[in-house]
């Protein structure tokens, strides 16, 4: 992993400039000066940044803006198909590619289901039709591919590009770096999906104005991620935020580490299906889902028992780090209130009170397209590195 933390200024340059490219984004066609007020930056930092942008051929000069009495001032946008990145999300139950223009917009995505016997050739395969097929009905200009980010489900080793331990799949040390680079030759870059849905709400979503906050992805697992700066942190291995691994009791369910009794077996989306089927209902959680909103008791107790311990888990990040924001993100808690709201509630009962009063935990603003949005942001973050 990367040990060498980058100077102050390195740094805030390089968040000023994701807050400029947003900023640009969302407002846009924008003057320097609005850009410099509503960042509360200097009109120097605005110019030498958009300076670069312009250089790099991400922004361009657009229309004249109003004038307020002097000259008109000149207003950039986005220059969105200057280049495109490719993104591939490869979770535990299907694998998504995707392509994205300079306004993080998302243009077209593929999504193939995978099941756990899926092999890892069989995978490379999936993400090389869906890429392939991306850029052709998308009619893209291979030169303008600036890169393609990959988040992966498990454990990676980000700074070598290794997918580590994908628990769902079974594999093992894959090279998946080196292997898509073999295949598209353009760069590419891996992290976690938890870690990438925590950019995508740092860079687009609640996180944005946030010094500090952490994210949790409730998937068939549960993991976490902690933003510092727009930096993740990443502990002296990589291996920070295995926090659906820490022990709830001594002989619980047996757990996809090995171990029994971690939160995850007990709060996760493979626990609702757990304890839906042990009412009767098929393992398939967003089938739970649509039940629950129809008033089914037995869907609505799966999801509750589920957000009891979530909640819990909640709770001890609270206690643990005195976060100011909880992110919380996945299939089923993205748009199922009942997981959400039981969530928040046991969180409550759970804290200290005032840890709890202190930290506003929420919904992931990115929803559904966090991890592909996230997983462009790595492309963006080395741009921005290097800018
Ligand atoms: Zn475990």
């Amino acid at each position: 992993m990367d040990n060498i933390v980058p100077g102050s200024f390195q740094l805030m340059k390089k968040i000023n400039t994701g807050l400029i490219i947003d900023v640009i984004r969302l407002k846009g066609p924008i003057s320097r000066a609005e850009i410099a007020k509503i960042l509360n930056l200097t009109p120097a930092t605005v110019t030498n940044i958009t300076a670069e942008l312009i250089n790099k051929n991400i922004i361009v000069e657009s229309d004249l803006g109003q004038s307020t009495g002097g000259r008109k001032p000149i207003l950039l946008k986005i220059n969105a198909d200057s280049y495109y990145i490719l993104s591939v999300h490869i979770g535990s139950t299907r694998i998504r590619t995707a392509v994205l223009n300079m306004e993080s917009k998302i243009i077209d995505k593929i999504t193939v289901k995978t099941t756990p016997n899926t092999t890892y050739e069989e995978a490379l395969n999936i993400i090389k039709d869906g890429i392939e097929e991306l850029v052709k009905e998308n009619e893209i200009n291979k030169e303008k591919l600036l890169g393609i980010g990959i988040a992966a489900h498990g454990i990676v080793d980000a700074e070598k590009g290794k997918i580590v331990y994908s628990p769902n799949y079974g594999w093992k040390n894959k090279d998946i770096r080196t292997d898509i680079e073999k295949i598209f030759d353009v760069p590419a870059f891996l992290d976690r999906d938890v870690r990438a849905m925590a950019l995508s709400e740092s860079w687009y979503g609640a996180g944005k104005y946030v010094d500090q906050f952490i994210s949790v992805k409730i998937g068939y697992g549960v993991g976490m991620s902690l933003i510092n700066n727009k930096q993740q942190m990443r502990g002296y291995t990589d291996g920070f935020g295995e926090f659906g691994h820490t022990k709830v009791c001594f002989d619980g369910p047996l757990c996809s580490c090995g171990n029994r009794g971690c939160i995850e077996t007990f709060s996760s989306e493979k626990a609702v299906e757990r304890y839906a089927a042990e009412l009767g209902l098929e393992k398939d959680c967003m089938a739970i889902h649509e039940l629950s909103l129809k008033g089914d008791e037995r869907a609505i107790s799966a999801i509750n028992r589920a957000s009891e311990y979530l909640g819990l888990a909640v709770a001890n990040l609270i206690n643990t780090f005195n976060p100011q924001l909880i992110v919380l993100g996945g299939d089923l808690i993205d748009v199922n209130d009942y997981y959400l709201n039981g969530t928040i509630e046991n969180a409550k009962k759970y804290a200290l009170p005032d840890l709890f009063e202190s930290c506003e935990i929420k919904r992931a603003d990115t929803k559904g397209d966090a991890i592909i949005k996230g997983a462009a942001v790595l492309v963006l973050d080395n741009l921005f590195d290097n800018i």
